[in-house]
């Protein structure tokens, strides 16, 4: 669904409402809504008036209703099964970022603009044939000239018997049914859906188990597989992240769809996972060291949180329509007919399935040029994809003891490096600080060189802290823990079809970098939509620098 006025959310409220009711509910309601600023957690509460059933529902939106600044906004709702889009700006603007064809639209005019010739045809991009739209007017105003624009565009206008007498009718009903035949640029923006099926999922880390949780909540049965025995053996074996939006002083791509991403990791952290011993919501102190990136020195950043991946990534394997695949190294992809093969180092198939996923990080770049020998026409494909390396991370850790916990910070600081105190962990609390970096590329450093890199990050974070443990990063007692982030060139992940083709069955989701607790489930919502011809998370123009196939 499609409205054009979010207003204060009544009717995103009712929608909702008469879904929960519908025995022959669809699996998912998408409620796509604009609105030129967002409405306070108050407004909602108010809009839901004295209804049980629907304060119920506001309460539950008002929990995540957090930093909605100009730009699109998604909310994973009713275990994910009703999934809000609101699109704060101006009304023009939000209906060209749009990228989904909706069956029902609700359009306001509330002003000379929301009925104008550009705002209608902005619309029917959005229709299908058969779409059904609902003109709200003031008193009437301005419903005769819609009308006009409305078949121009193609519409067929059901006015009421009333609508030529004065007054006019307040609302006008519509329908998508132009005489011409829709053109192909239309469809070849907009993706067209494929019935859920079966799809293999390689890689059990934070971006394998993200997408496969989201295509199950669609329906489809996914089998992720890993060449480990446990899922989350890779750099999502971290134990313990900060979920935190990227800030730049020019709000570049990289800052705009972080911020997106915590917002739905924090969501899902609150449904799947528990509070105080997996993740919790402390706030972080983002501090600039290099005044680099930062308008002001220090920024607190009131929704940042400390989160345990391999925590996150068991709850997703565990979705009704996952299965995990243990020990299943795949050596090699083959298509046969419509079906992928995944083949182990024996040529034994592993697995079978319509689509395939590489969420294997930078072990996907192996499996690609495996394919290439195969079917050497796939090259100019794969070299549109940003490259991508290994950067080997090492994160020293220690219990705290008995004397340290005061001089800690009672939160996460951030800065060229982070500092994340009291973490619950075998049976005690403990602090964690990260991480260095090194090419894979490079003979690997000795572990304690990476302590003592550590520790210099830890100075200019926190000077009174980093002269209290200098004899602890000194002694080698630390603990640590290290893995390897795959990073693309451009630092933004890769997410989509690896082919140019109408029916992809190859896709890839990995270079999440050092920002996969950012970056997961945004990838996942994004790669799902594309698969469902659903509405996207974010700003086509946005989702647009995360194409795989980009160059
Ligand atoms: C030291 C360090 C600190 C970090 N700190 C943070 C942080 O604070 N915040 C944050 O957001 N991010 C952080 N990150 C980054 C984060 O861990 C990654 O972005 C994220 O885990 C990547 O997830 P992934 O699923 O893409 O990759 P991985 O978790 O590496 O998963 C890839 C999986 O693919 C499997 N695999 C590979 N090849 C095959 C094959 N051929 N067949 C079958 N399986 C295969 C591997 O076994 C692995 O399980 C950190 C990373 C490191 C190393």
């Amino acid at each position: 669904m499609l409205d054009t006025q979010f207003e204060q959310g009544r009717r995103f409220f009712e929608t909702w409402q008469a879904w929960r009711a519908d025995p022959q509910r669809p699996r998912l309601l998408h409620y796509v809504a604009l609105n030129q600023t967002p409405p306070t957690a108050p407004d909602l509460a108010s809009a839901a008036g004295n209804d049980p059933a629907l304060m119920l529902l506001a309460h539950e939106l008002a929990g995540q209703w957090l930093g909605l600044l100009p730009g699109f906004h998604r909310f994973l709702l009713n275990q994910g099964q009703v999934v809000l889009t609101l699109c704060v700006g101006d009304t023009l603007n939000l209906l060209r970022q749009q990228q989904f064809e909706a069956d029902v639209v609700t359009l306001t005019l509330d002003s000379a603009d929301a009925g104008s010739l550009w705002t209608i045809k902005a619309l029917a991009r959005c229709c299908r044939r058969g779409t059904r739209l609902t003109v709200r007017a003031q008193n009437g105003q301005g419903l005769l000239d819609v009308g006009r624009h409305l078949s121009q565009c193609g519409f067929d206008l059901k006015m009421p018997e009333a609508a030529t007498a004065s007054p006019e009718p307040a609302t006008l009903e519509a329908s998508f049914n132009p005489r011409w035949a829709l053109k192909n640029t239309r469809q070849t923006a907009i993706e067209s859906a494929i019935p859920v099926g079966t799809c293999a999922v390689i890689g059990a880390g934070l971006a394998g188990a993200s997408v496969a949780a989201a295509l199950a909540r669609r329906g489809w049965q996914v089998t992720v597989l890993d060449q480990a025995d446990a899922p989350a053996a890779g750099a999502s074996g971290l134990p313990v992240g900060l979920v935190v939006p990227h800030v730049s002083a020019d709000d570049c791509a990289l800052s705009r769809l972080s911020r997106s991403g915590v917002r739905l990791m924090l969501q899902q952290a609150r449904s799947l996972l528990v509070a105080g011993q997996d993740w919790a919501p402390t706030g972080v102190l983002e501090r600039d060291i290099d005044g680099e990136h930062l308008a002001t020195q220090d920024i607190w950043h009131p929704q940042g949180a400390w989160l345990k991946p391999g925590q996150l990534v068991r709850a997703w394997l565990g979705h009704p329509g996952v299965s995990f695949m243990g020990n299943a190294k795949v050596a090699q992809l083959r298509q046969r007919g419509g079906t992928w093969e995944l083949l182990d180092a024996q040529q034994q198939v592993l697995c079978r399935a319509e689509r395939v996923l590489l969420a294997n990080a930078c072990g996907a770049a192996t499996l690609l040029q495996r394919l290439l020998q195969d079917e050497p026409q796939r090259a100019p494909d794969f070299a549109r994809l940003p490259a991508m390396h290994g950067l080997r991370g090492l994160l020293s850790w220690a219990p705290h003891d008995d004397t340290s916990p005061a001089i800690f910070p009672p939160h996460p600081v951030n800065g060229s490096g982070s500092m994340v105190p009291r973490i619950p962990i075998e049976g005690a609390t403990a602090w964690f600080m990260g991480s260095s970096y090194q090419p894979e590329s490079q003979p690997e450093r000795p572990d304690q060189d990476n302590h003592l890199n550590n520790w210099q990050h830890l100075q200019p974070l926190l000077p009174e802290l980093a002269a209290e443990l200098r004899q602890k990063f000194e002694s080698g007692e630390l603990k640590h823990w290290k893995n390897t982030r795959c990073v693309t060139t451009d630092r933004l992940p890769a997410v989509g079809p690896l082919e140019a083709s109408d029916a992809p069955g190859l896709w890839i989701c990995a270079g999440l970098g050092s920002r996969g607790l950012s970056f997961s489930v945004l990838c996942a919502e994004l790669l799902a939509a594309r698969w469902g011809a659903e509405p996207w998370p974010v700003e086509a123009s946005l989702a647009r620098a995360l194409n795989a196939l980009r160059h």
